[in-house]
C-alpha cells in the first residue's frame, strides 16, 4: 500500500491544467451547442472513446518522430504493467475504435465527431495547457477532393455560426507515398546545407522528420529555410489533380484560401491536404484549428484500405477569442428569475414547495435554505440578481398571500399565492 501521508496542507491544481467556473461554462455550453448542430447538419455522428489507451495506438499512429510522442505523452505502467497513455489526440482512437467496431461495413463516408479532452506534457503557455480540449470530426471512406471540401466547409460553417467574420484558410498538399519520398531526400539535402542556421530541434528533426522543420515558429528557422524545395512542384500527377480540384471545389463553395507551401502540420500519419483555419476578428492571426488527410492510417491499424480526413479544434483558445468577439454572445443566464426570502424557518416548507412549482414551470428559483430573514433575503436576491424576490413571513402566511418584488422595476406588491404562476407568466418573467 502506498503511503499517502499529506506533507503540505496547501492544495492547488496540477501546472498546465485548469478550473471551469460557472461563468466560463456557459460559454463552453454555448459553443458546444454550436458544434454538436452543426456536426448533426453535416452528417456527423457522436464518439466517446477511453480517456486512455494502449500506448501502441499513439506510438504507431503519430509517429514515434513526431514531439507528442517523443516528449508529450503521459504514458504510465497499470498494475498489471500495461503501458498506457492519456490520450494526447483525438484521431488514433477513433480510427483504433473504427477498425475494433467494424465500422468498415457501414455505408460511407462514415462520419464521426468528438468532444474530448486530451493531455500533453507541453510547456504550458497562454493557450496551451497539459489538459485541453478539442472538437473534431474525422470523414472515413472517400478519398475525393469532394470530402476535403465538405469537412473544410464545415469548419468554416462552425466559426461563422460563432461570430468569426475575419478568416483565412491555410492549404497545402504534403504529397502521397509516391511523390514525397523523392521531395523528402531533395529537402533533407536542402536542410543539412543549412544546419549551422536552425534551431537545435530542428538540427535533429532533419534526417528523421524534415517536412516539420517548414512550419518551425522560430525566425531564425524561417530565415534558414528560404529557398527550400517547395512541395507543390514535386507532387505526382494524382496527387496535383487532387490538391486542384480542390480548390475548385472551394473556390465554387465561395470559401477563400491560402496556399501556404510551408504547412506541413506534426504528425506522421498526414498525406496530401492539410489545412489550417486562422481568425484575424482580433488582431493577430491566431490558429484555431488544423487537420489533414491521411488515407493509409486505417490500414496501417488493422482495417481496410479506408481514405480518410479529419480536424480538430482546440476548444480553449476558441472559448478565449469568443469572449474577445464585439457581440455578446447568446448565453444561458446564471441568475434566478425568483429568489424567497422567508422570515424564519417556520416557513421553509412552504418555501420548497413554492421553489418546487416554479422550476417546474421552468422559472430558475432559489431560496434562503438558511432562513436569515426576510431583510437578509433581500440582500442575497440582489447579489445573487435576481429578477423577483418573493417574500413569505408570518402575515403572508395567514392571509394566503406571496409578497413579490421587481428587484429591477423596485416595484413590490402582495397577490394571492395561487395567483403567482399566472402573475409571473404575464410580468414577462421571461425564460432564456
Ligand atoms: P493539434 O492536435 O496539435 O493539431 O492541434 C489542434 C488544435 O488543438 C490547435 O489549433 C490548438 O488550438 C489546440 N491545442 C493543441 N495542443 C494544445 C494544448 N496543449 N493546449 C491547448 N490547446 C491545444
Amino acid at each position: 500500500m502506498r503511503d499517502f501521508t499529506i506533507l503540505s496542507m496547501k492544495y492547488t491544481k496540477s501546472i498546465g491544467t485548469r478550473d471551469i467556473l460557472p461563468e466560463e461554462a456557459v460559454i463552453w455550453e454555448y459553443a458546444l451547442s454550436v458544434l454538436r448542430e452543426a456536426s448533426s447538419l453535416y452528417g456527423y455522428g457522436e464518439i466517446r472513446t477511453p480517456a486512455f489507451e494502449n500506448a501502441e495506438v499513439f506510438i504507431h499512429s503519430v509517429g514515434d518522430t513526431s514531439d507528442i510522442v517523443t516528449k508529450e505523452m503521459y504514458l504510465f505502467q497499470d498494475k498489471s504493467e500495461r503501458q498506457l497513455v492519456l490520450k494526447p489526440e483525438g484521431t488514433a482512437s477513433i480510427v483504433r475504435a473504427y477498425v475494433e467496431n467494424h465500422y468498415h461495413v457501414k455505408p460511407k463516408p462514415v462520419k464521426l465527431y468528438y468532444i474530448d479532452t486530451f493531455h500533453r506534457y507541453e510547456r504550458p503557455q497562454k493557450g496551451r495547457y497539459r489538459e485541453f480540449h478539442q472538437y473534431g470530426a474525422e470523414l472515413f471512406g472517400s478519398q475525393e477532393p469532394s470530402s476535403d471540401a465538405e469537412l473544410i466547409e464545415l469548419c468554416i460553417f462552425i466559426l461563422k455560426k460563432l461570430g468569426f467574420q475575419h478568416l483565412v484558410l491555410d492549404l497545402n498538399s504534403i504529397g502521397c507515398k509516391i511523390c514525397r519520398p523523392p521531395f523528402r531526400e531533395k529537402l533533407i539535402a536542402f536542410l543539412r546545407s543549412k544546419v549551422q542556421q536552425l534551431c537545435k530541434d530542428c538540427s535533429e528533426r532533419i534526417e528523421k522528420n524534415p517536412l516539420r522543420v517548414l512550419d518551425c515558429k522560430n525566425p531564425i528557422c524561417q530565415a534558414a529555410i528560404v529557398g527550400a524545395p517547395c512541395m507543390e512542384e514535386h507532387l505526382c500527377e494524382d496527387c496535383k489533380a487532387h490538391y486542384s480540384e480542390l480548390q475548385k471545389y472551394l473556390d465554387h463553395l465561395q470559401i477563400s484560401y491560402r496556399k501556404n507551401p510551408l504547412l506541413v502540420r506534426g504528425l506522421d500519419y498526414y498525406q496530401r491536404t492539410v489545412f489550417e483555419v486562422l481568425s484575424s476578428d482580433l488582431g493577430s492571426q491566431s490558429a484555431l484549428l488544423g487537420g489533414g488527410r491521411y488515407d493509409e492510417l486505417v490500414e496501417s491499424m488493422g482495417g481496410p484500405a479506408t481514405p480518410a480526413i479529419g480536424f480538430a479544434m482546440g476548444l480553449e483558445r476558441l472559448i478565449m477569442l469568443l469572449q474577445q468577439l464585439p457581440d455578446p454572445l447568446p448565453l444561458q443566464s446564471l441568475h434566478p428569475h425568483c429568489f424567497i426570502a422567508i422570515e424564519s424557518s417556520q416557513q421553509l416548507t412552504l418555501a420548497l414547495q413554492i421553489a418546487s412549482l416554479l422550476r417546474q414551470n421552468r422559472y430558475r428559483t432559489e431560496i434562503d435554505l438558511e432562513a436569515k430573514g426576510i431583510k437578509k433575503g433581500l440582500e442575497i436576491a440582489i447579489k445573487k440578481n435576481a429578477s423577483f424576490a418573493l417574500m413569505l413571513g408570518s402575515q403572508e402566511i395567514s392571509l394566503d398571500q406571496v409578497t413579490i418584488k421587481d428587484l429591477a422595476q423596485r416595484t413590490q406588491e402582495s397577490i394571492p399565492l395561487k395567483e403567482l404562476l399566472p402573475y409571473l407568466n404575464q410580468r414577462g418573467g421571461t425564460i432564456e
